[in-house]
């Protein structure tokens, strides 16, 4: 039997890919009646424009995922557009493409006004655009495993906490996103993962965005934002929860959606680790593996992750050698585009 601690998108995308594997014993355990955790707060980017090879491997693997559920997930392939707002951070995007490039992404660099025509581009010194990278409704996605899993035979038991009988089991697997320390200290394991507040800011309905805009991200500050329901929905560095710093910059890039007040605002927790990478693969104490600590961007790994760490558990060999994000590694990992 396998025990999965959690269903969020790392424990339900682990189930989904096990049954898919064949796996007739799958049980996902979660203390929470709905999804509460982090999935639940995702603003729904799909990028493939990594830093490093293997994240660019799992996000160009994780694609065929979210285009065959496009209806259902509300795939749009906009791309994600990174502006640089200095010379240096030019230079930065310019290294990043030729890794990307030699990777096999069709990485361009537009005018950024030919694919978000209402930006203001005061000062942007350069811009690179992947038009495989794009945005979804992580609920849906979370709701695709969830069905596809069950349909396959897995058994998820939400609102219920695992028994010593289920922890007992051959394989039990921490996904529990920001819970992830607490729950693996009860089971012997020490994971560090922890949780860092993100504010979400939403500002609109507005006709004039139109239905294309791709996830638009200033390189060098971190503000970014994507389209949602005619909406702007806006993220940033500094006081989570100011809604003017939000305000300051949208002046700049967004001046007819700095209003004096958002339309709606909420939180959510990165899980985050020590080298911005997740801690998946089995721990030091041998059945117990974890898929955690994917510190902001879980959901668009979710797919490749779940299907090798999938192979791990049954022992065969992984479609991606996922050996680098073991939990027990020491040596941070190195990708410069996680923010
Ligand atoms: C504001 C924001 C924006 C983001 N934007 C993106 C994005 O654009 N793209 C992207 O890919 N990612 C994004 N992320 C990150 C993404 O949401 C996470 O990486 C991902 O959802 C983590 O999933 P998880 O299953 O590990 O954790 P969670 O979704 O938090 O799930 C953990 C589950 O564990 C359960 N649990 C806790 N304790 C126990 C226990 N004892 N037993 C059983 N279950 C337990 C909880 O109830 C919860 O359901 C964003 C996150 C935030 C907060």
């Amino acid at each position: 039997m396998v025990t999965i601690l959690g269903a969020g998108v790392a424990g339900s995308s682990l189930a989904w890919a096990l049954a898919r594997r064949g796996r007739k014993d799958v049980v996902v355990f979660d203390t929470a009646h709905e999804p509460a955790g982090s999935t639940s707060k995702a603003l729904g980017g799909f990028r493939t424009q990594h830093g490093s090879e293997l994240n660019i491997k799992l996000a160009l693997a994780s694609r065929s995922f979210f285009v065959q559920r496009a209806e259902h997930i509300h795939f749009q392939p906009n791309g994600y557009l990174y502006l640089a707002e200095s010379a240096e951070v030019a230079d930065d995007l310019r290294r990043r493409a030729d890794l990307q490039r030699a990777c096999g992404l069709p990485i361009e660099h537009p005018d950024p006004r030919s694919v978000v025509p209402w930006l203001d581009t005061k000062g942007i010194e350069g811009a690179n655009y992947c038009a495989l990278d794009g945005l979804y409704v992580p609920l849906q996605i979370l709701g695709c495993y969830v069905e596809e899993a069950r349909a396959l035979g897995a058994d998820f038991r939400l609102g219920t906490e695992a028994g010593t009988r289920d922890l007992k089991a051959d394989v039990v697997v921490v996904a529990c996103g920001v819970w992830s320390s607490k729950v693996g200290r009860t089971l012997g394991v020490a994971l560090e993962v922890e949780a860092v507040e993100r504010g979400v800011f939403q500002t609109g309905p507005y006709d004039w965005l139109g239905d294309t805009v791709p996830m638009t991200l200033e390189a060098g500050s971190g503000f970014h934002f994507r389209e949602r329901d005619r909406r702007l929905w806006v993220m940033g560095p500094g006081d989570q929860h100011d809604w003017g710093r939000i305000r300051d910059w949208l002046a700049m890039r967004a001046p007819r959606a700095a209003v004096p007040e958002p339309d709606g605002f909420f939180t959510g927790s990165y899980e985050v680790t020590f080298d911005h990478h997740p801690l998946v693969g089995e721990t030091a104490r041998a059945g117990v593996w974890s898929s955690c600590g994917f510190s902001g961007h879980g959901v668009m790994h979710s797919p490749a992750v779940a299907d090798s760490l999938a192979a791990m558990i049954n022992g065969d060999s992984p479609p991606i050698d996922i050996e680098a994000l073991n939990p027990q590694r020491t040596k941070p990992l190195v990708d410069s585009t996680q923010l």
